[in-house]
């Protein structure tokens, strides 16, 4: 049975996911037009490839110091920086077990992320996996949360338990730039290649900040001869 949106509004009044506001005319995301406009949304110029923003400059994208060097991952983008209402969402998804919010952060990021979707046409989607003694504290990957949000919206299908996570790591935010790097390196390894061969793979997670965990990911799938790996995440750190 269908109730009137009226009704359900009585019965489940819709919430702000982030403030806990009422709100009325509630879309599905459920996040108040408030707490939306405290969201900056990441928008052009960024680095062509991992799509750092350029703050200081106008115009089109180019390619970040980081990305000259070229490194393997393709491209890269996230829907928002990671700041506000958006950080207290992922804060509360990850470590307050608040395992709904992949909901209205996926959501958050098909809306803002369509167009790099058509364009990057993915085959596979794949979460950063955690490893099994972290998979086993939290009780969930939230990154595979949120991609089973994408593979409903974008239509590709998601794919675990290829990409592992080999090795035990401090959480990245406990660490500096060049720590993350050597802190992930040889944390991944692909299970079975042959799935993977000459597919365009996307990666998925919650946060990117310095990129060193995709980019270890982009390696270990590219050596064992996917054709092209992308990622995607909620929000990008370390953007002012
Ligand atoms: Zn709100
Ligand atoms: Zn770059």
């Amino acid at each position: 049975m269908l109730l009137p949106r009226s009704l359900l509004d009585i019965l489940f009044p819709p919430l702000c996911h982030a403030c806990r506001s009422f709100i009325p005319l509630a879309g599905e995301i459920l996040i108040c037009p408030e707490c939306l406009e405290k969201t900056s949304f990441l928008v052009g110029p960024l680095c062509t490839i991992c799509g750092t923003p350029f703050t200081t400059e106008k115009g089109r994208g180019h390619l970040c110091g980081d990305c000259l060097g070229r490194l393997p991952l393709h491209r890269s983008r996230s829907a928002v920086v990671f700041a506000g209402p958006v950080r207290d969402l992922i804060h509360g998804f990850k470590y307050g077990n608040r395992v709904h919010l992949a909901d209205p952060l996926a959501i958050l990021m098909a809306g803002a992320l369509a167009s790099f979707r058509e364009e990057a046409r993915p085959e596979l989607i794949l979460p950063v996996p955690l490893h099994r003694k972290r998979l086993r504290e939290r009780g969930f990957n939230q990154a595979q949360l949120l991609a089973k949000v994408l593979e409903k919206r974008w239509r590709v299908p998601v794919e675990t338990g290829n990409l592992r996570r080999i090795r035990w790591t401090d959480p990245q935010t406990t660490l500096d730039a060049e720590a993350r790097w050597l802190n992930v390196s040889g944390a991944f390894e692909v299970k079975n290649g042959k799935r993977l061969a000459g597919k365009r793979v996307m990666l998925v997670d919650d946060v990117l900040t310095t990129g060193s965990t995709m980019r270890e990911c982009a390696e270990v799938l590219l050596d064992a001869g996917v054709a092209e790996v992308v990622a995607v995440t909620v929000a990008r750190g370390g953007v002012q």
